[in-house]
């Protein structure tokens, strides 16, 4: 699917790239969509939004975990979400309201989308260079809407869905699955992702090089010692990274030394 912009050096080359809070500004967005939702909730009033949005981001991780599972659909979590929101400020969500609340919710979140600083750009650059695949824990046509709105659909040789796959980060199945689609090599390829549990161990278990897109300055957890950066810009420093594996000798030595996976 898309157009296949690149075949690299023919050498198998492959970057897999995360897609929420490394392409798409996931938390922005929450956060935005939190302020612009929150005068719905009297129950909210005087609660900073810092804190409305942190919780909102708590509740999104927990609730998303069953929704990779099949226990909850995307539109259930929401309302879980907003439900649980309410009443942890003291005030009661029917059904009804938590519904009316996550629509609400969602209609803010599509409408205040941003990307991550650099990211279209970078994928463009990466794109030339080796063909990049998409590996995102998510439904299916919730990751191509993005990538439509980052404007880097044509660029993306193919998006990896979990619940499409039926596999999620950190399992490597969804990485050798990337890495098959784009016909490259685990020793060859690399993978670009904020979080660490998911990207960055789940690449290692798959034997691909992770680079560490460690935007929130997170400590770095114990552990292998991979390449790490803090800003997509410039794009050249990362194209420069994926291109020359050697150039950096503790993300050469993680790749022979496959760690196993989990902390
Ligand atoms: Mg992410």
């Amino acid at each position: 699917m898309g157009r296949s912009v690149a075949s690299g050096d023919g050498g198998g080359v492959g970057v897999l790239v995360d897609l929420d809070d490394t392409l798409f500004d996931h938390t922005l967005t929450v956060r935005r969509a939190i302020g612009r939702t929150r005068h719905l909730v009297p129950e909210f009033a005087g609660v900073p939004l810092d804190r409305l949005a942190r919780r909102y981001g708590e509740l999104l991780n927990a609730t998303h975990s069953r929704v990779l599972h099949g226990e909850l659909t995307t539109a259930e979590a929401r309302a879980v979400r907003w439900r649980r929101l309410v009443e942890e400020h003291g005030g009661r969500a029917s059904a009804r309201r938590a519904k009316v609340l996550a629509t609400a919710y969602r209609r803010a979140y599509d409408a205040l989308r941003r990307p991550v600083p650099g990211a279209a750009t970078l994928v463009r650059r990466l794109a030339a260079v080796a063909p990049v695949a998409v590996v995102t824990n998510n439904n299916a046509y919730e990751p191509e809407r993005k990538l439509r709105f980052l404007g880097i659909r044509d660029d993306v040789h193919t998006l990896v869905a979990s619940a499409a796959v039926g596999v999620h980060k950190p399992d490597p199945r969804i990485f050798d699955l990337a890495l098959a689609r784009l016909g490259a090599r685990a020793d060859r390829s690399v993978m670009i992702g904020d979080s660490w549990e998911w990207d960055v161990v789940g690449a290692l278990g798959a034997g691909v090089r992770p680079i560490w897109f460690n935007r929130f300055a997170r400590p770095r957890p114990p552990g292998p010692d991979v390449a790490e950066v803090d800003d997509l810009r410039p794009a050249r420093r990362i194209v420069e990274l994926v291109r020359s594996p050697r150039a950096r000798a503790p993300a050469t030595r993680v790749i022979t030394r496959r760690p196993v996976r989990g902390r």
